[in-house]
């Protein structure tokens, strides 16, 4: 077990016990927001054929140089005619978007361009050769059109769809066991007694999980108390793909979850050197990945994200940028100071925002790691390195978060 670890390392050795992920074939009807397994390389040439991009007249460039030329119609074209009749000099082909270029044109007339008059046709503006749709200018037959790893929204589905796919294959979302841990914890909407608080980390956990892709698996919340724990962590190693459990991790003499993992798991890290983020630890419950998050209601969540979302990210082979996440990089100009820790990269919480043309961001007071309402004014953290601090001005590394 190592102790202390950087948020690198501790992405280095969590990536040796990866989510064990499988895969299905399915509709793509029934794809959305799900994520590719495969990359997919097109069936066919888009566009198909050179086609027009506008309603108007297929002609020949050089009939049109001098203005109002009159040109006979020869022929009719639309979307789906296979074989248009050729153009020669003096002639024009009526054509609507979408339709095959006759051979022989070389460019197209927009209809607001030009005024019919009985069986020819006056063209009173440009033939632009850039409004032939080329073969091939979007993508080739055989050319990837989809990598593997990204997240499937609407415009996927729909390069899929004309790349000739309706099966595709896709992530089967790993099962996630989400475990609340504490004497403390009572069920929302229930009656408090002294002591006693409601239970909030699973339900965020719940949603990061979901949008990381995976299927959050939410079991209830259990006491301080080694057999009941070993018990859940025993039933969710068989029904699920990976374990989160929030609480229990520090140095308390209740903190039973890393107790148990220690004496009966496998620990692989202990405790983050990040601020604030507490204990956490990663390793196996009977071959299961599992990690144990900290029980403040801020420190899970940053633990959450620092690591947790990366280390999914990796197992699954998503998209660096294209698969589900739930951040974004960007560099943010403070408007407050951020005190930064010694040896600790420190989250700050912070409300990014856009002024003038600079992404700024605000540094409230109250930064404590219980404070789970200071998540919600805010929508990002900063990556302040180890024994820095963050001056009013400077532009630092942040989480915008989704
Ligand atoms: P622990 O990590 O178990 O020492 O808990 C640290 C703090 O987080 C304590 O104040 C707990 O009451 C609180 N806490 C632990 N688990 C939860 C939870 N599931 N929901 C809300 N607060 C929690
Ligand atoms: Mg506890």
């Amino acid at each position: 077990m190592e102790v202390g670890v950087s948020i690198a390392r501790a992405l280095e050795i969590s990536i040796f016990n990866p989510i064990k992920f499988t895969i299905e074939n399915i509709s793509i009807n029934e794809a959305h927001g799900r994520i590719l397994a495969q990359s997919l390389i097109s069936k066919v040439d888009d566009p198909r054929f050179d086609n027009s991009a506008m309603d108007g007249w297929a002609v020949i460039e050089s009939d049109c140089i001098h203005p109002e030329t009159k040109l006979f119609i020869s022929s009719s074209t639309q979307a789906g005619t296979s074989s248009p009749i050729p153009v020669v000099s003096g002639n024009a082909c009526q054509i609507m978007t979408g339709a095959p270029i006759p051979d022989g044109a070389n460019a197209i007339v927009m209809v607001e361009d030009s005024k019919r008059d009985g069986n020819h046709v006056i063209i009173n503006g440009p033939a632009r050769s850039n409004y032939i749709r080329k073969k091939g200018e979007n993508i080739i037959a055989g050319e990837i059109g989809l990598e593997s790893g990204v997240q499937l929204g609407p415009s996927q589905l729909a390069l899929a769809a004309m790349m000739g796919y309706s099966e595709i294959p896709v992530i089967i979302p790993p099962k996630i066991a989400i475990i609340g841990t504490g004497d403390e914890l009572v069920k929302p909407g229930n009656k408090l007694e002294p002591g006693q608080i409601f239970e909030s980390n699973t339900t965020a956990l719940v949603g990061l999980v979901t949008n990381m892709g995976c299927q959050p698996v939410k079991y209830p919340f259990v006491n301080d108390d080694v057999d009941m724990l070993r018990e859940i962590f025993d039933i969710a190693s068989v029904e699920c793909d990976a374990i989160i459990t929030s609480g229990g991790v520090s140095m308390g003499e209740w903190d039973l979850v890393r107790r148990l993992m220690e004496e009966e798991g496998d620990i692989k890290f202990w405790k983050v050197l990040v601020k604030p983020g507490g204990p956490p630890l990663f390793g196996t419950w009977k071959e299961t990945p599992f990690f144990g998050l900290p029980g403040n209601p801020v420190s899970s969540q940053v633990i959450f994200l620092s690591i947790v979302a990366p280390w999914i990210s990796n197992s699954c082979n998503f998209h660096e940028t294209l698969g589900p996440n739930i951040y974004q990089k960007v560099r943010v100009k403070l408007l407050n100071p951020a005190v930064g820790t010694k040896h600790k990269i420190t989250m700050r919480r912070i409300h990014i925002y856009f002024l003038d043309n600079d992404l700024v961001a605000e540094v409230p007071i109250n930064q404590g790691s219980g404070n789970l309402r200071s998540l919600v004014d805010c929508n990002g953290l900063t990556l302040l390195q180890p024994d820095t601090n963050g001056n009013v001005g400077d532009v630092v590394d942040a989480l915008w978060l989704k």
